[in-house]
């Protein structure tokens, strides 16, 4: 008999989680306005809030952090980074900055100005927030078929080449850079194929463009190239990454999703002469270019997070739990966007309540009914996140309304992700029972999802 398939590590230290009642929670969501930010963790459950910095370190990133040296500059800990990126992503520079907005910051401050184009696949919001801050605009060049939610696609974060050369032919005057996010967040945690990248580099060569690769899950984005695409099954997953990296420019990353540690993130190039127009600003906005907003002894969990994150069998326990979650569901006939991504699933809320009318916010509906279910806490991607049009101030509905349970990094087993899909098959046996959503009672001019208050609809 074949031996089941099971987790590449074993544990050793634990945190409790408290269960709590139904009565418990119809209060606690209350008095939290109908916002799953408002709650506090310990009236969570389940929390797949986010899969950003909420990942378990390991015994060799918290020995790392005993090692930590805090000079302020040129300590240890700043080479042990610079050698685990040179050596994994291929980069020779890079600075470190506290998360993977700031490095987006930093660059986007010597890299965009107003007026400027930034065409890719989908670009994730606080991309998009840094683009436009500065007057600039983001294409999004993604393939249709990232909207189907069941459509299968092996890659289904890909930019259409197509659509970016039109694009490309028309504007390039005002592109300074082509970016690529890898996984395709936005899209489900899709993956973007090596063909496709290699693609993204010939338009950008043919116009002379650099190329930046927004990198906060590529290790799980190698994964994928190398189970669906042809000529990879056989590299390891180093050899992968690095083919990746080969085709860009520069990078920033996010070190909270596929580094598995709690902050941080930085900025990486070949070019030394753009790593100096960014050290002003780093200094003026993170810290000085040694450390950037972190401290020695984060730099040295990264730097083993990133060795351990590229690592074949952390991986394939990591996506093929993942994938266990999405196929429970499948079983029940749940809808979601199908191949499941590789950090969380998406519950295709339009399908599940088509009932309630979309001004009553059905992600939103279906996120509250499954905390009231189990004490899982999802989030909303639709309506509350796609926010008011900035000039007419009307409701965007945008095409999908989805619950994203994101699973966090090493932290939950396989029994917590059959406790997640019974108790939203029990949301979905009910659905017909919900008539109603909820109305808004306040929400901030911008980011309002963060915030806002609501009631339900009686
Ligand atoms: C999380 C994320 C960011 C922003 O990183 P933070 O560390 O949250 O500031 C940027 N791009 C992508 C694709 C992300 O997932």
């Amino acid at each position: 008999m074949e031996l089941p398939f099971s987790e590449s590590y074993k544990i050793k230290m634990v945190e409790p989680l408290r269960r709590s009642t139904r009565e418990e929670r119809e209060q606690w969501i209350k008095e939290a306005k109908y916002n799953l930010f408002n709650l506090k963790s310990n009236q969570v459950f389940i929390d797949l809030l986010t899969d950003s910095g909420t990942g378990a370190m390991s015994d060799r990133q918290w020995g790392a952090i005993m090692m930590g040296d805090e000079s302020y500059a040129g300590a240890s800990s700043y080479y042990n980074l610079k050698n685990s990126i040179q050596s994994i992503l291929g980069f020779e520079y890079f600075m470190p900055t506290h998360q993977g907005r700031a490095a987006e910051n930093v660059l986007f401050s010597v890299m965009v100005k107003e007026g400027d184009y930034i065409p890719g696949n989908s670009h994730f919001d606080t991309t998009k927030g840094h683009i436009e801050f500065r007057k600039a605009h983001a294409v999004d060049c993604t393939i249709d078929e990232a909207a189907n939610t069941e459509l299968y696609h092996p890659f289904k974060g890909n930019v259409d080449p197509a659509k970016l050369e039109k694009f490309m032919s028309e504007n390039h005057a005002k592109v300074p850079f082509i970016i690529v996010t890898v996984t395709n967040n936005t899209a489900g945690g899709q993956p973007v194929s090596m063909e496709c990248l290699r693609q993204v580099r010939k338009i950008a060569d043919k116009y002379g463009k650099r190329v930046v690769f927004d990198s906060a899950r590529f290790a799980e984005n190698a994964y994928f190239i190398k189970i669906r695409e042809e000529g990879y099954a056989n590299k390891t997953i180093k050899e992968i990454v690095k083919e990746m990296f080969s085709y860009a420019d520069a990078m920033t990353m996010s070190s909270k999703k596929d580094a598995i540690v709690n902050i941080g993130g930085f900025i990486a190039m070949r070019d030394n002469e753009l790593w100096r127009q960014c050290s002003t600003f780093n200094i003026m906005f993170e810290g000085y270019v040694t450390y950037g907003g972190m401290s020695g002894r984060d730099m040295n969990a990264l730097a083993v997070g990133l060795d351990e994150g590229t690592e074949f069998d952390y991986l394939e326990t990591r996506i093929k739990q993942v994938e266990y979650l999405g196929n429970r569901l499948k079983e029940f006939g749940i809808p979601f966007q199908y191949p499941a991504g590789g950090h969380a699933i998406f519950v295709d809320a339009n399908k599940v309540l088509p009932n309630i009318p979309k001004e009553e916010l059905r992600a939103q509906t279906l996120a509250i009914e499954l905390y009231l279910e189990a004490g899982i806490r999802g989030v909303e991607i639709g309506t509350l996140l796609a926010d008011r049009d900035p000039v007419t101030r009307e409701n965007r509905y945008p095409k999908l309304e989805l619950l994203r349970l994101a699973i966090p990094r090493r932290v939950y087993t396989n029994n917590h992700m059959d406790v997640i899909a019974v108790a939203l098959k029990n949301v979905y046996d009910r659905r017909n029972e919900l008539k109603h959503g909820f109305d808004i009672v306040w929400e901030a001019p911008i980011m309002r999802h963060f915030t806002v208050e609501l009631e339900r609809v009686k």
